[in-house]
C-alpha cells in the first residue's frame, strides 16, 4: 500500500479533522519531515515547531533543514531556543542531571522535549501535536518494555496519546505509526526533502540500539505483526489511572505532585 494511503487511513482512525490546528514537532530528521510533508499535502492545517537543542553543528544543520522545509511548504515555523529559554544547551542540562541521576541521554532529552512541546503547543493554542514516530520506533519501544517486564509502560503507545484527558494536555498524534523506517527513508530520498540523515550525536542508548539491530533482522511483515499484537494486548493491559493534577513547580499536568521534568531538573521555572 502507498505511504500516502496508509497515512490517510491512520489520520482517519485517529479522527483528525482539517479544521484543527496541528503543530508538527520537527527534529530535522526524515520522520518528522515526512510527517509534515504529508500533512500539508493532504490539506491539514499545520505549523512547524522546532526545539533548538543548541548542540553545535548538528543543531545548526537541523535548523537549516527545517527552515528550508517550512519555507518550501509555506508554513509558519515556531522555534524554541533551549539556550535562551532554559539557560543552557541540552548537553549541559543533561550532564548536570547525570551528575545526580543515572539516566540515559535519550530518556532525559525525551522528558524535557515533551514538557516543552506540551507547554508551547498550549501557548500557541493548537489542537494537536504531530510527531514522526514510525513503525520501527513503536515496535522497539514495545519490545523494550516487554523485555524490562513493564508492558504497562506501553499503555501510552498508539496513534494518539489517549490516557490523559485534561485541558492543559495537548494530545499527541503519530501519523507514521504504521509506516516502516525503510519506506520513510526511501520516500524522503526520492522526494529529495531537506533532511539531516545523521542521527543525534548523543543518542547512545545501547539497549535500544541492540533491540533495533535485532528488529532489523526481521521482515517488515514481522514488525507490522508486533504492532498489531501490541494493539491487541494493550486493550487488555490495565493501568491504575490516577487523576491528573498540576505540577507544584511548573503547573504542567502530571500524575504526581511534581512532573517528571521538574523532578529531573529540580529547578523552579
Ligand atoms: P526522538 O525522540 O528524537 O526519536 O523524536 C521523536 C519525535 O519527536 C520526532 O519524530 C519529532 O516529531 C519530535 N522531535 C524530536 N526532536 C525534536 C526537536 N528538537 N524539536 C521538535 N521536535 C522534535
Ligand atoms: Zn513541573
Amino acid at each position: 500500500m502507498k505511504i500516502e494511503t496508509k497515512i490517510k487511513e491512520t489520520l482517519k482512525k485517529i479522527g483528525v479533522n482539517k479544521k484543527e490546528n496541528i503543530l508538527v514537532a520537527l527534529s530535522g530528521g526524515k520522520d518528522s519531515t515526512i510527517t509534515c510533508y504529508f500533512l500539508k499535502k493532504l490539506g491539514y492545517n499545520i505549523e512547524g515547531f522546532h526545539i533548538d537543542l543548541g548542540m553545535g553543528e548538528y543543531s545548526e544543520k537541523c535548523l537549516n533543514a527545517i527552515k528550508k522545509l517550512c519555507n518550501d511548504l509555506n508554513i509558519k515555523l515556531n522555534i524554541y531556543d533551549i539556550k535562551k529559554e532554559m539557560g543552557s544547551s541540552m548537553c549541559y542540562l543533561r550532564s548536570a542531571i547525570q551528575t545526580q541521576k543515572s539516566l540515559k541521554n535519550c530518556a532525559i532529552c525525551g522528558v524535557i522535549k515533551k514538557w516543552i512541546m506540551n507547554r508551547e503547543a498550549r501557548k500557541l493554542k493548537v489542537d494537536k501535536i504531530a510527531t514522526g514516530h514510525n513503525l520501527d520506533d513503536e515496535a522497539q519501544t514495545f519490545l523494550i518494555n516487554i523485555f524490562k517486564g513493564s508492558p504497562e509502560l506501553s499503555i501510552n503507545a498508539g496513534v494518539i496519546s489517549k490516557n490523559i484527558s485534561d485541558k492543559k494536555f495537548i494530545p499527541r498524534i503519530k501519523p507514521l505509526f504504521y509506516i516502516s523506517e525503510e519506506n520513510i527513508r526511501k520516500y524522503s530520498k526520492q522526494k529529495n526533502l531537506p533532511v539531516v540523515y545523521e542521527s543525534c550525536p548523543c543518542a547512545l542508548d545501547s539497549y535500544r540500539i541492540q533491540v533495533r539491530k535485532f528488529l532489523n533482522t526481521l521482515t517488515r511483515k514481522d514488525k507490522e505483526n508486533i504492532i498489531k499484537n501490541m494493539e491487541k494486548i494493550l486493550k487488555k493491559v490495565k493501568r491504575k489511572m490516577t487523576d491528573i493534577s498540576y505540577c507544584e513547580i511548573c503547573g504542567e499536568p502530571t500524575r504526581k505532585n511534581i512532573c517528571k521534568k521538574c523532578e529531573l531538573m529540580d529547578i523552579k521555572k
